[in-house]
Order: C-alpha cells, then structure tokens, then sequence
C-alpha cells in the first residue's frame, strides 16, 4: 500500500517542475489549509464508527498525544490499517491517523531492535 503521506507535497512557488508521476494539482487561492486547525475533540464517536478495524481512534490518538505506548499497545494500536477514515470523518480535524501511524512506526522499530 502506498504511503499517500509521502507522495503528497506542498508547495509555496510556481518555479517547482510537475513530473509524470503526478496525478493531480490542486490550486488553493488563498491559504486554506492553516484554516483547518484541528480543535478539541467533541466525542461525537464518528471516528470509532468508521473504523473497519473496530478501534477507538480517539483514545488511541489520546495515547499517542500522552506518549503512553502500554496504552496504545493495550488498545490494540498495532491493528490500524492506516486507511485515513478517522481522520477524515473527525469534525475536528484531528490528525487521527497520523498520531497512529507514526506510534506504529515507533513500535515496529522497537520491535526490530
Ligand atoms: S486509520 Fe486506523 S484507527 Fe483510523 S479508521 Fe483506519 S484503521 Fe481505524
Ligand atoms: S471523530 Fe473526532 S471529535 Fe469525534 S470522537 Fe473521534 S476524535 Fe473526537
């Protein structure tokens, strides 16, 4: 599965080259993206409903925010998938998957030592 994280690029100047491999361009006018600001999450559940895992991406999100691996761990963190869904669905934009992804990258690194 590709990493859609590594192929998606921001760029702040028109004097960047497009290569083949780019399959879209998306043109903001004006700086959008720093208006979606995540903000406190509102335990609307959304995230847990659209989780194809069965997870509570919420609480494992928390973990991450608190650094508490047992908790993650606990909260079987290890099974995300990564599909993006929570982040997605969140009304407040909470970078769900990302907080995830990037404990599993810790915890699968651990494991390799
Ligand atoms: S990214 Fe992970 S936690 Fe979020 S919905 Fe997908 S499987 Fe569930
Ligand atoms: S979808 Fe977002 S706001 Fe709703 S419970 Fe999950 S983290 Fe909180």
């Amino acid at each position: 599965m590709r990493d859609v994280s590594l192929i998606t690029l921001i760029l702040f100047d028109l004097d960047v080259p497009t290569t083949k491999t780019a399959s879209a361009l998306t043109c903001l006018t004006k700086d959008e993206v720093s208006a979606l600001e995540p903000s406190a999450c509102i335990n609307c559940a959304r995230c847990v409903e659209v989780c194809p895992e069965r997870l509570i991406p919420k609480n494992l999100a928390d973990a991450v925010e608190h650094n508490n691996e047992k908790a993650f761990l606990d909260m079987y963190g290890m099974e995300c998938c990564e599909c993006g869904c929570c982040s997605y669905i969140c009304p407040a934009r909470r970078q769900l998957t990302q907080l995830i992804k990037g404990m599993r990258k810790i915890q699968l690194a651990n494991r390799k030592k």
